[in-house]
């Protein structure tokens, strides 16, 4: 089968004819329709994270069709999503008290599992969801990440009515839906002087667009950051009430600088989130189509993924880019 492979981290993925993945007991075997680019495929190619598997097959947003089953569940024919979230032990503390996100021996698809940069991927069935009929498959790909952890990012800001969202990337422009249908409002913010993406955030129904390094016209409940830019953490702060609360939704970010006290006082917190947990996916893909959540997206033939990862690095696109092999 065709594949994109990372044969070093730092390197530009490689085309690749590789053997067709065989599904183990539990697993599936998908055909894939469409696999959307995150920004943590960026961190993974650039080796921001540690230890990816090697050779590996990026990608975990992935649509497509099972053509081959392990035993029970998912039949042959169905179509499903396959996330970040790859395979938890079950066993651990985090996994026993719900936080199977935090799982000790978790793995995670398209860094240490192969993922949906291929022709065919094989899934831990467990781990496989199924996307409401509404969707395309291209249009689905990004409410595998972008949906899902951005969903977990917003769950975590608490309920605030006043939700800023740093970065207007794939996460965001799925998020401002989101938020306006749980009636809040929300304060978008880009890079400087990046009118397009304000123009975007605002029509996706951002109240106000901005570049990040100007004051929204009210204070935020909350702020979630998806841009990988450690300078937003202090900046965010400074955009909250007393009480409010920062999360960072990516899983790399350069380094926050250094903050005065002040800001952080009262209260205010930062938190982190990292990945997500089967619950989160089972909530959000039942929501998305209620909130009539739809995704803008650009399509790449699969053997053009550097290119769909370079316009993802340098802020070339508006929504989520998303391979079809
Ligand atoms: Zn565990
Ligand atoms: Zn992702």
């Amino acid at each position: 089968m065709r594949a994109q492979l990372l044969t070093a981290v730092g390197q530009p993925l490689a085309a690749g004819d590789v053997a067709a993945p065989r599904p183990g007991p539990g697993q599936v075997l998908i055909r894939v329709s469409a696999c959307a680019v995150c920004r943590t495929d960026l961190h993974v190619v650039d080796g921001e994270l540690p230890e990816p598997k090697l050779p590996l097959i990026p990608g975990h947003e992935i649509v497509g069709t099972i053509v081959e089953t392990g035993a029970g569940g998912f039949q042959v024919g169905a179509r499903v999503g396959v996330p970040w979230l790859g395979w938890t032990c079950g066993v651990c503390e985090y996994c026993r008290a719900g936080n199977e996100n935090l799982c000790d021996r978790a793995r995670f698809t398209g860094y240490q599992i192969d993922g949906g940069y291929a022709e065919l991927t094989v899934a831990d069935q467990g781990f496989c969801f199924a996307i409401d009929p509404s969707y395309g498959d291209v249009e689905a790909a990004p409410l595998l990440c972008a949906g899902l952890i951005g969903y977990r990012t917003l769950r975590l800001a608490g309920d605030g009515e006043r939700i800023g969202l740093y970065g207007f990337g794939a996460a965001a422009h799925i998020l401002a839906q989101l938020a306006r249908y749980q009636g809040r409002r929300v304060f978008a913010f880009t890079r400087p002087g990046d009118a397009k993406a304000q123009d975007f955030a605002r029509g996706l129904g951002a109240l106000w667009a901005g570049g990040s390094d100007e004051t929204p016209p009210e204070e935020l409940d909350a702020a979630l950051i998806f841009a990988p830019v450690g300078a937003l953490v202090p900046a965010a702060l400074a955009a909250i009430r007393k009480g409010g609360t920062v999360v960072c939704g990516g899983i790399h970010m350069s380094d926050v600088p250094a903050f005065p006290y002040r800001l952080l006082w009262e209260e205010r917190v930062i938190r982190s989130v990292a990945n997500l947990t089967r619950r989160d996916a089972e909530e959000f893909l039942a929501l998305a189509p209620k909130a009539g959540i739809r995704t803008t997206t650009r399509t790449y033939p699969l053997a053009e993924a550097n290119q769909a990862l370079s316009d993802l690095r340098t802020g070339a696109l508006e929504g989520a880019a998303v391979l079809v092999p």
